[in-house]
């Protein structure tokens, strides 16, 4: 056997599989076709960010990675939710979750995802155990029960006991074992880059909702020496695209009045990067020696910093299972079991996101006006509220 693990794919969750399977002693290939951009102002570079909820922290501090993060991360206390959907794009109701209230430790940890993939690239080149191959592509697959053979884009062949596939929502492995999608679209892009703002963010992350989708500013390090955010942007397509396209001073005009001002006016301080939004599910996790994690198998849209999230729980699953047998790696059973593991969970957040993302969505004032009850009502109910706000840290279905 060539590897124990061939990872295709080396976007933040293949590089983490690579890291916290490695750390684990088995012999791991990571490969992907693209370079790692690490550098924030290169063309290319991802310019989403990722919150780290506290599972995923725990995961990656036991992979070795939290360690070169912890200085970079953003701690995020209070996740605050505005409605503007009045007629005016104004706050009307805001509410505040406090992670104070049901853990001495904040919701979570913000971090740019191009610095992710330099921190997780220099982690793996000190490591001895994992080659990590960017510039190389899997082209092929061909299992048997013992094995699987991946052919690789330079023309040759490995043998392995695993295959992960962390190669994104277009899976060329999970396409090659025959594994089928179902897939929701909602016409709606977003939009990601950064801002710096006059009023400091102090460490809360904020989600304006009015109409078109969620406007999510979540707390970054200051950027030339000014208070700086990530945003996401949601819109239906062709106002995004519009959007993207925009000069710099109008479109600053239009997201400082689309946040209903709550951190003053908005500077651009980065490129924009577009995305569509979708949600999908593969119809089973696992193949014969192959397993799916991340946008492989599950995309949403980007609310309640779930995807990455979720791409970590797949992956530590994947692991205990791996280092409770690791003759058994691969094999049928293992990978029953994995599916078992996290079919429900992830069948639950791809449900719970569609609706949230549904609500957000609305247009008309009527829908707008019920969202904005509903914001007040759960948040008037303690119970509610905690449960609510257990959900985000990623407590529920572990
Ligand atoms: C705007 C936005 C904001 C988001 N914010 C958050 C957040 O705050 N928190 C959170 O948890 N999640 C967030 N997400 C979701 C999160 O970004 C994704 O879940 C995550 O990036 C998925 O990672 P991935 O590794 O599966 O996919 P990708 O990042 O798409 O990586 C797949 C990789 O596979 C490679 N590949 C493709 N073909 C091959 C091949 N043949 N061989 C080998 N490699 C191949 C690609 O080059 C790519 O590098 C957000 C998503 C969006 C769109």
């Amino acid at each position: 056997m060539d590897h124990d693990i061939v990872i295709s794919g080396g976007g933040i969750a293949g590089l983490a599989a690579a890291a916290a399977f490695g750390n684990a002693g088995f012999d791991v290939l990571c490969v992907d076709p693209a370079p790692p951009v690490t550098d924030r102002d290169a063309e290319g570079a991802d310019l989403r960010s990722t919150a780290f909820l506290q599972p995923a922290r725990d995961f990656l501090e036991a992979a070795g990675l939290w360690q070169r993060l912890e200085a970079h991360a953003m701690p995020l206390q209070i996740m605050r939710i505005v409605d503007a959907g009045g007629d005016r794009p104004e706050a009307r109701v805001t509410r505040d979750f406090n992670a104070g209230d049901i853990s001495d430790r904040p919701f979570g940890w913000n971090l740019p995802n191009w610095l992710l993939r330099r921190e997780f690239t220099a982690h793996l080149d000190g490591m001895a155990r994992v080659t990590y191959r960017p510039g190389t592509a899997t082209t092929s697959l061909f299992t048997r029960a013992a094995e699987a053979r991946v052919g690789l884009s330079d023309g040759t062949r490995v043998r392995t006991r695993l295959v992960i596939a962390a190669d994104g929502r277009n899976s060329p492995m999970r396409q090659a074992a025959g594994i089928g999608v179902h897939t929701t679209r909602f016409g709606q892009k977003a939009l990601a880059f950064a801002v710096t703002h006059p009023i400091p963010h102090e460490n809360v992350s904020t989600e304006v909702h009015r109409t078109g989708g969620p406007f999510t500013l979540v707390p970054l390090p200051d950027h030339q020496g000014r208070p700086s955010s990530a945003v996401v942007w949601m819109e239906q397509g062709p106002r995004a695209q519009e959007l993207l396209e925009m000069d710099a001073p109008a479109f600053e005009a239009a997201m400082t009045e689309r946040s209903a001002h709550v951190l003053g006016p908005l500077t651009l301080a980065s490129r924009r990067t577009i995305w569509p939004i979708i949600s999908q599910e593969a119809t089973s996790l696992y193949g014969e020696r192959l397993a799916l994690v991340a946008e492989a198998a599950h995309v949403m849209p980007p609310i309640g910093a779930q995807g990455l999230n979720m791409s970590l729980k797949d992956v530590s699953a994947l692991l205990d299972l791996a280092t409770a047998r690791p003759d058994a790696l691969g094999d049928a059973d293992m990978l029953a079991s994995y599916h078992r593991r996290r079919i429900v969970d992830i069948r639950a957040r791809i449900a719970g996101i569609k609706a949230l993302n549904l609500t957000s969505m609305a247009s008309t004032p009527a829908l707008r006006d019920l969202r904005a009850k509903g914001i007040e009502a759960l948040h008037g109910l303690t119970p509610v509220r905690t449960a609510l706000m257990q959900l985000g840290l990623g407590a529920a279905g572990r």
